[in-house]
C-alpha cells in the first residue's frame, strides 16, 4: 500500500564538508544513511529519519543538519498536522499507535507557573558556600512522637528509614526496556551520590546485585524476577500499581527484546512477549494491597520500607490515603508526563492528570487526615531541572524520581522511538551492538554530574529562601507563588497568587 504520510524530517548534507567517511551510515540503526555504490557518495532515505540526532552529533565535519519538514498544511485548529498524520498511520496499519517517552501534549506545565521565594531584608538568606546546607532526606514511616526513658534513651521503635544524601532518585526503568549498561550507569551513579536507583519490573540482573544497598526493586503485576532473594537484596521494595505514562493499563515488552540475559533476569522464556497485566491479579481492594505489603515485610523481616507507586489519576488523594492506611511506608505519585519505553499514544496523551496537582492534593489530604508522617511521598513524572525538584518538595514531596532527565544525560534526544528497540543512543534497546554505545563508567559520571549540579542549585535556592535544610522546605507552600493560574488551580495547589 502506498504510504500517504509525508516525510517528517529533511536530512541536509553539506557536500563541501562531507568527507564520505560513512560514520553516519554505521551510526544509524534506522537505516537513514547509505553509501551509494554507483556514484560513491553517502545519501539519505529521509523517510526513515526519527530525529534522534545521533548522526549529527557524531559527524566529524559537522556536515549534517536535520530539519523538520516545513510542509505546510492549511491552518486548522482542529485538524492539526499531527492529527492528520496519526489518522493516516492508522489507516495504513490498522493498529494502535505506539510511542515512547512521556506525554508531549500542550497541557499546562504547572512548574512554569510556580515561583520560589527568596529572602531580602528580614530572615536573611544563607550563603551555601560558607554555611552547611542539609540536603539529606530520610524515607520511611515516621512516628507521631518520640518517647525517651529516664536516662534520655529513645524508647520509640522506629520503622526502617532510608537516608538519601540528595532528594533525587532514579525512576524505575526495567532491564529489557533499557539496556544493562544503562542500569549499570544508574546503579554506579546512585552509589556514588548516596541515593537509589530502581530496577523497574524486569528483575535484578546478577551483575547488579552488589549495588543492593542503593537499589529499589519493583514488584509489578507480572512478578518478573520476584523471589525472596530479590526482595531481600534491596534497600526499598516498591509495589507498582500504576505509572503516569499509561495509567490503568499493563506493560508489554516485545519478544524481540527478551534476549537470553533478559529472559534469565525476568525468569521467562527467551523471545516471549513479557506482558504485565493491567491489574495485579491478587489485588482488588485496599485490603488486598495490605496483604501484599505485609507479605513483603514478612519476607524482609520488617527491615525494609515498602513503597507503593501509583499513577496520578482523578481520585489520587483518596487512593494515597488508603495506601498509607494499608501500611505503605512510601507512596510514589507518577504524573501525566512520566515516561515509558512503550505505550499506546492514545493512553499516554489522554489519561491521567498533571503531577503538580496530584502531589498537592495528596499532601493536603494526608495532612488533613493527620497521617502525613506515616509515609514519605515521592514525586515522579517529567521533572526537568533543579527548580522543578525544589518546587515539588515545597508542594509536599520528600524526594523525587528522575527518569527522562537521567536518560538525556546519557545521550537520549527524546525522539520517542524507544518502543522500536532500535535506540541509536544505546539506551532503550537490547541490540548487542547498540547497547555498547553506553559506556557505564562515562554514563555514571554524566549522571553524577547532572545530579551534583542540580543539588548545588537546590542548595542555592534553599539559601536564598533563608533555610538551611531541605526538610524545612518540604510542604512549605508559603515559599511558592503562582502566576497565570485560575483561583481553582491556586486552591488545589495550595499556593497564593504572586503579589499576595
Ligand atoms: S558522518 Fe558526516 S562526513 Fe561522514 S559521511 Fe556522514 S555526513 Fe559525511
Ligand atoms: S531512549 Fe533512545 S529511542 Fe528513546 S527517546 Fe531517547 S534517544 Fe529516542
Amino acid at each position: 500500500m502506498k504510504s500517504f504520510l509525508p516525510t517528517r524530517f529533511i536530512v541536509e548534507r553539506d557536500p563541501t564538508r562531507c568527507i564520505q567517511c560513512n560514520v553516519c551510515v554505521t551510526q544509524c540503526s534506522f537505516k537513514v544513511h547509505y553509501f551509494d555504490e554507483d556514484d560513491h557518495t553517502v545519501k539519505a532515505h529521509e523517510d526513515n529519519c526519527v530525529g534522534c540526532h545521533r548522526c549529527v552529533v557524531f559527524c566529524p565535519t559537522n556536515a549534517l543538519t536535520i530539519r523538520r519538514n516545513p510542509l505546510e498544511y492549511r491552518t486548522n485548529a482542529n485538524w492539526r498536522p499531527e492529527v492528520i498524520e496519526d489518522i493516516l498511520k492508522q489507516a495504513e496499519s490498522g493498529g494502535m499507535l505506539l510511542t515512547g517517552m512521556g506525554d508531549d501534549k500542550n497541557h499546562t506545565i504547572y512548574w512554569d507557573h510556580l515561583l520560589l521565594n527568596a529572602s531580602q531584608v528580614t530572615n536573611p538568606s544563607i550563603d551555601p558556600l560558607r554555611e552547611p546546607m542539609e540536603l539529606s532526606t530520610y524515607l520511611g514511616r515516621k512516628p507521631d512522637r518520640l518517647t525517651f526513658d529516664e536516662a534520655g534513651i529513645l524508647t520509640t521503635t522506629l520503622a526502617p528509614q532510608v537516608k538519601l544524601e540528595t532528594p533525587i532518585m532514579f525512576a524505575a526503568m526495567s532491564y529489557g526496556a533499557v539496556s544493562l549498561n544503562v542500569q549499570l550507569s544508574l546503579a554506579r551513579a546512585a552509589t556514588e551520590l548516596g541515593t537509589l536507583w530502581n530496577t523497574g519490573e524486569g528483575g535484578l540482573h546478577p551483575s547488579l546485585a552488589r549495588y543492593g544497598p542503593n537499589t529499589t526493586v519493583q514488584v509489578a503485576s507480572g512478578r518478573y524476577g520476584v523471589n525472596p532473594e530479590y526482595l531481600r537484596s534491596a534497600r526499598i521494595i516498591e509495589i507498582k500499581i500504576g505509572q503516569g505514562a499509561k495509567p490503568g493499563i499493563g506493560g508489554h515488552l516485545p519478544g524481540e527484546k527478551v534476549t537470553d540475559e533478559v529472559s534469565k533476569t525476568r525468569m521467562i522464556p527467551i523471545g516471549t512477549d513479557a506482558l504485565s497485566p493491567a491489574p495485579h491479579h491478587d489485588i482488588y481492594s485496599i485490603e488486598d494491597l495490605r496483604q501484599l505489603i505485609y507479605a513483603i515485610k514478612e519476607v524482609t523481616n520488617y527491615e525494609k520500607p515498602v513503597s507503593v507507586k501509583i499513577a496520578a489519576v482523578h481520585n489520587v488523594a483518596a487512593i494515597a490515603s488508603g495506601m498509607v492506611r494499608a501500611g505503605a511506608d512510601i507512596i510514589v505519585v507518577d504524573g501525566l508526563r512520566g515516561a515509558t519505553g512503550a505505550a499506546p499514544k492514545a493512553i499516554r496523551d489522554s489519561v491521567g492528570i498533571p503531577l503538580e496537582l496530584a502531589l498537592a492534593s495528596v499532601d493536603t489530604r494526608l495532612r488533613e487526615e493527620g497521617i502525613r508522617n506515616q509515609a514519605s511521598v515521592v514525586a515522579s513524572g517529567g521533572l526537568r531541572c533543579s527548580g522543578d525538584v525544589a518546587k515539588a518538595i515545597a508542594l509536599g514531596a520528600d524526594a523525587v524520581y528522575i527518569g527522562t532527565a537521567a536518560l538525556i544525560a546519557l545521550g537520549c534526544h527524546v525522539c520517542q522511538q524507544c518502543y522500536t528497540g532500535k535506540c541509536n543512543w544505546g539506551i532503550c534497546t537490547s541490540d548487542p551492538v547498540l547497547t555498547k554505545r553506553i559506556n557505564p563508567e562515562i554514563g555514571a559520571q554524566r549522571v553524577i554530574n547532572l545530579v551534583r549540579g542540580w543539588s548545588l542549585e537546590i542548595m542555592d535556592m534553599l539559601g536564598g529562601m533563608g533555610v538551611n535544610a531541605i526538610e524545612s522546605l518540604r510542604g512549605n507552600r508559603l515559599h511558592l507563588r503562582g502566576v497565570g493560574l485560575s483561583d481553582t488551580e491556586l486552591e488545589i495547589l495550595g499556593v497564593r497568587m504572586a503579589g499576595r
